[in-house]
């Protein structure tokens, strides 16, 4: 069972209060991007075995949207945070660490350090 807490509101919840949304931090395409950039962003993600950042809505709450750090094999949730973050927070980095390695943290956290 999956189990997210929303970070505006608190509430820790079964999957089902929460809608997912797809790949996290993904960079909209501007109108001098190339038709190849612009493919890869509406088409192309990522849907690795392991750590994978991602967007849920507490669609039976709150209502926000957040982002998680989660593994896909396993369901274990290394955190959640705000929407917002242009990357996971030190904390969520440090939790994916302690429990994948650092090339795991490494390879989420890469090159989008935390701006909340
Ligand atoms: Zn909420």
């Amino acid at each position: 069972m999956l189990m997210l807490v929303c970070p505006y509101c608190g509430v820790t919840a079964e999957e089902t209060e929460f809608a997912p949304g797809g790949e996290a931090h993904l960079s909209r395409v501007g109108p001098d991007g190339s038709d190849e950039a612009f493919e890869a962003y509406l088409f192309a993600r990522a849907n690795p075995k392991g750590v994978h950042l991602e967007r849920w809505r507490h669609a039976y709450g709150c209502g926000k949207w957040f982002l998680a750090a989660r593994c896909t094999a396993t369901l274990e949730v290394f955190g959640t945070y705000p929407a917002q973050s242009k990357g996971p927070p030190p904390a969520v980095l440090d939790r994916i660490a302690d429990r994948r390695g650092a090339g795991a943290a490494a390879r989420v956290g890469r090159g989008a350090p935390d701006a909340s």
